[in-house]
């Protein structure tokens, strides 16, 4: 029982040293973690797990760690699950001797698949029982399942999967199909999961020479353990940040310990990093507010595609394997063979190895103009071939990340700056440094506001220059850049990202294809997409009959358990949670029906979008970068009207 006080890593597991982790000791310990709500808690109950996996079987760490975070490799080999429903309850139903009909209304009794499955599987008899799962075999069989592709391979998944369910024990089918699914559920975040690793390493430290030190917090005061524990997870964190890669970080922890982390796993060309993300602003006095003290600096904000390059090498640039990431650490180098076969054009003589942030923009090369997304939009997504390509791209680079094998991460944006206009050159209409001035006052940022628009950008980002807030703040949305948008200074001071989760269908002439939608925002929290508001304009023809066509490539015949909506807005077809749009809105109102953001600004009421219109497909984002429900509740109250009451209320009191 991992929640006991005083846990044993080895008298209290369920499992003898060296045998393979039983599937049901984690599937016990995500019941627990499922139960619980507070975050120390949760976290002590995991890295209690750990514990025990790093003392009687490490080779397991890995799997566990991967199967707690419903992970199947690193983000940007994109392998994912998210096995359609029906599939399952096909699976279910044939290993239980029920209809799919069946195993859909238990589903829909239970609210949740994987509790159906866990009560269909309790209340059958096998007559051989076959072997106990073990984690590392679910965790090889759902890599494979993952991995097979084509309309062939449906049955083989669906046999795979049975042969898993019919050995399930207790809760363990509830989670198998959770995963499954793509989804657990159980409130455990991927920042709580590092930190039950840094709790479980500092207080049972893996042993490479196999001599075993089950608590290494005996003998130590509460500070001294705590401070370990808060030494470990920075670097856990940090590392993680810059190499987000379990293979490698497990590997190193088991082997040479968390402290040899940042001499092991370091930014390395062909790794992705999650990228620094801006906060929004709202007007040019925002930013002075902000950069009070600090030296600060304003580049224009181009409108097209973000693009991670990534260029290893020792002793001179390896172009062969250079490779372009998206946002999202997606791999789109086989989208842009242009830019690569232009790399030279790019790379100094000096340059052996870099990794840069740019903006790939589409470009008409006649006119020397930058041209709008929407025209980068209709590129070819993968394996384009070069003579094939329409649009043309031309780069803005506007950081330099790695430079001959040194992480700049942690160098102010000023040093940065100057290595890249020293070491790489500009060619126009093919690679270009962000147009950029250190302004100083509110006048200046106006003006150079006002050249951005009239230069084709979305409006200025705003990045702190010098100073140890000028690092570049691997994956955080950070106060250290700001973002300001030409068209939303009045408005709410962004767009949003919102979440496809169900069609109405079009009437009129609108018929035949989907004319409404229902849109939601992600709580990474409750792990839900939450309902924000119905949409039905901004749309072209076109746009709804490309859209229709996507979406209906994903129907799903019921909403997801992890659906939040009311009943009055059920849409004719429910959609699998997976297209991501950006849309507008006029402001943001507090709504009884909509569930957005719902108990953050007020107990009962959630919050939805007044006047939504559609801009544009998100491809470079996944569902659960859509915006969350905490961004939705900070853009309600940073509007003026609202602040304004809130004072007004405050006066009045
Ligand atoms: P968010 O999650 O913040 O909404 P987003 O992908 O929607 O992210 P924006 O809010 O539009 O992006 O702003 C940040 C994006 O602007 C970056 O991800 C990058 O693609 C783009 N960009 C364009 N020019 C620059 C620049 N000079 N510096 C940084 N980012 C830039």
């Amino acid at each position: 029982d991992p929640s006991k006080s005083k846990y044993h890593p080895v008298v209290d597991a369920c499992w003898a040293a060296g045998a393979p982790v039983p599937y049901l000791a984690l599937a016990r310990t995500l019941e627990l973690i499922e139960g619980t709500s507070a975050r120390l808690k949760i976290v002590d109950i995991l890295s209690n797990y750990l514990r025990s996996v790093i003392a009687l079987t490490p080779e397991d760490l890995l799997p566990s760690i991967y199967m707690c975070l419903n992970q199947l490799a690193p983000a940007y080999h994109s392998l994912e699950l998210g096995i359609a429903e029906t599939y399952l309850m096909k699976a279910i139903g044939q290993c239980t001797g029920r209809s799919v009909a069946q195993v859909k209304s238990a589903a829909a009794r239970s609210g949740d698949l994987g509790r159906a499955a866990e009560l269909a599987r309790a209340t059958q008899r096998t007559m051989f029982a076959p072997a106990p799962l073990t984690t590392r075999r679910v965790f090889h069989a759902l890599r494979d399942v993952a991995r097979m592709t084509g309309h062939a391979s449906v049955n083989k998944k669906i046999n795979k999967i049975q042969s898993l369910y019919v050995a399930c024990r207790q809760s363990e089918a509830r989670y198998l199909i959770r995963s499954l699914e793509g989804k657990l559920r159980i409130g455990l975040a991927e920042q709580s999961v590092l930190q039950a690793l840094a709790l479980a390493t500092a207080t049972t430290p893996p042993d490479p020479d196999g001599v075993k030190i089950l608590d290494a917090s005996k003998g130590l005061s509460t500070e001294q353990f705590k401070a370990r524990v808060d030494e470990h997870a920075l670097i856990i964190k940090t590392t993680y940040c810059e190499c987000p890669n379990y293979e490698s970080i497990i590997s190193v922890v088991l082997q040479h310990g968390v402290a040899a982390l940042p001499r092991h796993c370091r930014l390395t060309p062909g790794v992705p990093l999650k990228p620094m993300l801006a906060h929004p602003t709202k007007g040019v006095t925002e930013i002075f507010d902000r950069f009070e003290k600090e030296q600060f600096t304003c580049e224009w904000k181009y409108d097209g595609e973000r693009a991670q390059i990534h260029v290893p090498g020792d002793d001179k640039p390896d172009l062969t394997e250079a490779s372009i990431f998206s946002r999202n650490q997606e791999n789109n180098t086989s989208k842009y063979p242009d830019i690569l076969r232009r790399l030279p054009e790019l790379l100094k003589d000096t340059v052996h190895s870099c990794v840069l942030d740019c903006e790939a923009v589409a470009y008409d090369t006649e006119t020397k103009q930058i041209l709008p997304f929407q025209i980068l939009s209709t590129r070819k997504r993968k394996d384009a071939a070069e003579a094939d390509i329409k649009v043309q791209v031309c780069v803005f680079v506007f950081d330099l990340l790695y430079f001959n094998g040194e992480p700049l991460v942690n160098q102010p944006l000023l040093r940065r700056r100057e290595l890249l206009r020293e070491h790489f050159r500009e060619k126009e209409g093919s690679w270009q440094f962000a147009t950029s001035a250190d302004c100083s006052g509110v006048e200046e940022v106006q003006q150079f506001l006002d050249a951005a628009v009239r230069g084709s950008c979305e409006g200025l980002m705003v990045k702190a220059l010098s100073g140890p807030n000028a690092r570049y703040d691997i994956a955080r949305r950070s106060h250290n850049w700001l973002k300001l948008k030409k068209d939303y200074l009045e408005g709410v001071g962004d767009t949003i990202d919102v979440v496809v989760i169900g069609a109405y269908s079009g009437r009129g002439k609108r018929a035949g294809a989907f004319g409404g939608f229902l849109l939601a925002c992600y709580d990474p929290h409750s792990e839900e997409y939450q309902s924000l508001c119905k949409i039905g304009t901004g749309f072209s023809d076109e746009d709804l009959a490309t859209l229709t066509a996507t979406l209906n490539e994903h129907i799903i015949d019921a909403p997801r358990s992890y659906y939040r909506y009311d009943a009055s807005h059920a849409p004719d077809a429910w959609v699998s949670a997976r297209c991501v749009w950006e849309v507008r809105c006029a402001d943001l109102s507090l709504s009884p029906s909509h569930r957005a953001a719902a108990g953050l600004v007020h107990a009962d009421k959630g919050i939805s979008l007044r006047f939504p219109r559609f801009i544009r497909v998100r491809d470079d984002k996944g569902p659960e970068q859509a915006t969350s429900a905490q961004q939705i509740a900070e853009m309600y109250l940073a509007q003026d009207q609202v602040k304004n009451t809130a004072k007004n209320d405050k006066k009045s009191n």
